[in-house]
């Protein structure tokens, strides 16, 4: 049979030319309408752990626009037990080392990778160069001149690319984020946001070797006390102070342990935040000129609660934050409508990073910020 490619297939596919022989098990769009592509896309998880055995995988399960098409790993036990509970045929399986010759691979049209933080910038620009389009998991990278590689990588290869950041399609979310712009309880003046929890196993785990986790509580939980702070205020912070605190230092040898900061905001909202690995905490506090409004639990994997002071109780229809995320991006590439977790925002998000850590290393020393809007709509 003649080789079809992406661009043809997808062209005859929306022309509905090709039968459903020719498509075999490949999923289809409900719904969909002439002009519109209607094959759901394929995604490939790279990186089997917890997060995609657990939260990725069930819920590529019941996304509409998107399916569980492939997977890379490492672990050669893993690859029959995930292709029989999936249904994954042999060609769609990877190892690392072969993960570049996805390029030849016309039922993968995105790459999802799910590894540990130091690992994302090499699989993500490898990639876009195979001419995938890419979610790379939060925190971005562990640098931001690995955020620029990416983003550039997915630029010059012609690749849409969105962070993993599920709190951007969660409702409840999105209901806060709609209180700050019309001001619902008037201007916002103070947002606190705490993101932690108390880490308890192996000291030899990633997320507590710098190497591979790129720092500690800030890198993992911190993004979504910025992500909070950010979309609390409404706005990107103009300046940033930070502190760190230690009381296990036998435990955290390498990376930090509890980070406080303080941001301002051009429009006079200022913000505090808590990250840890030694504390609980998973809350979004707004405190406004007319009132106030408060997450809590704020960022977990849902459902999330939420109360204001008019006496409203947030209640939304459950599903999956990472069915809503990954239908997003789908959405996104078929559709063209809004990437609402870019790359650039997780790019703004490794600046502040890495600002806080120059600030504690300054002893909490105010840095300014230039961030601008970085093109983010909020
Ligand atoms: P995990 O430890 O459970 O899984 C990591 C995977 O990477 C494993 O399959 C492991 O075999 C593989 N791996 C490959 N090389 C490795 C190496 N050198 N060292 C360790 N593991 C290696 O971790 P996880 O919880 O699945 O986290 C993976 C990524 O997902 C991280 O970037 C994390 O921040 C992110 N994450 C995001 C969320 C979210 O809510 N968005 C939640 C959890 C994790």
């Amino acid at each position: 049979m003649k080789h079809i490619t992406r661009r043809t297939f997808n062209s005859l596919t929306t022309k509905g030319l090709l039968g459903s022989t020719l498509l075999g098990s490949i999923p289809f769009v409900k719904g969909f309408t002439a002009g519109q592509k209607n094959k759901k896309l394929g995604i490939a998880l790279v990186g089997l752990g917890s997060y995609s055995t657990y939260q990725l995988a069930p819920s590529l399960l019941e996304t509409e626009y998107c399916y569980l098409a492939g997977i890379v790993t490492g672990a050669k036990e893993k690859e029959a037990l995930w292709q029989e509970k999936y249904n994954i045929p042999n060609k769609n399986v990877y190892k690392y080392d072969n993960f570049d010759t996805i390029v030849n691979n016309e039922e993968i049209d995105v790459v999802y990778v799910v590894l540990p933080n130091s690992m994302h910038a090499d699989f993500c620009i490898r990639a876009a160069k195979a001419g995938k389009h890419v979610i790379c998991e939060k925190p971005m990278a562990i640098s931001v001149a690995e955020c620029d590689a990416i983003i550039n990588a997915c630029n010059e290869n012609s690749v849409k690319l969105a962070v993993g950041y599920r709190m951007q399609s969660d409702p409840y979310t999105n209901e806060v984020k709609k209180y700050v712009r019309e001001k619902t309880f008037g201007d916002v003046k103070f947002v606190s946001s705490d993101a932690g929890y108390i880490s308890k196993g192996n000291t030899d785990q990633w997320r507590l070797d710098k190497s591979l986790s790129g720092g500690g509580a800030l890198m993992n939980m911190g993004v979504y006390s910025i992500q909070t702070s950010i979309y609390g205020a409404g706005q990107n912070p103009i300046a940033v102070c930070a502190q760190e605190f230690s009381t296990r230092p036998d435990y955290f040898k390498d990376t930090d342990e509890t980070i406080t900061a303080q941001f301002k905001f051009d429009n006079g909202a200022v913000a505090h935040m808590m990250t840890s690995h030694n504390a609980n905490g998973n809350r979004l506090k707004c405190h406004c000129s007319e009132g106030w409004f408060e997450l809590d639990p704020a960022h977990s994997y849902g459902p999330i609660s939420g109360i204001t002071s008019n006496g409203d109780i947030l209640k939304f229809p459950y599903k999956m934050q990472q069915a809503l995320q990954m239908d997003d991006f789908a959405k996104h590439i078929l559709m063209g409508t809004k990437n609402v977790a870019p790359g650039e925002m997780g790019k703004r998000d490794m600046i502040i990073v890495e600002a806080i850590y120059k600030s504690i290393a300054e002893g909490g020393k105010e840095q300014l910020l230039s961030l601008g809007d970085m093109g983010i709509v909020y």
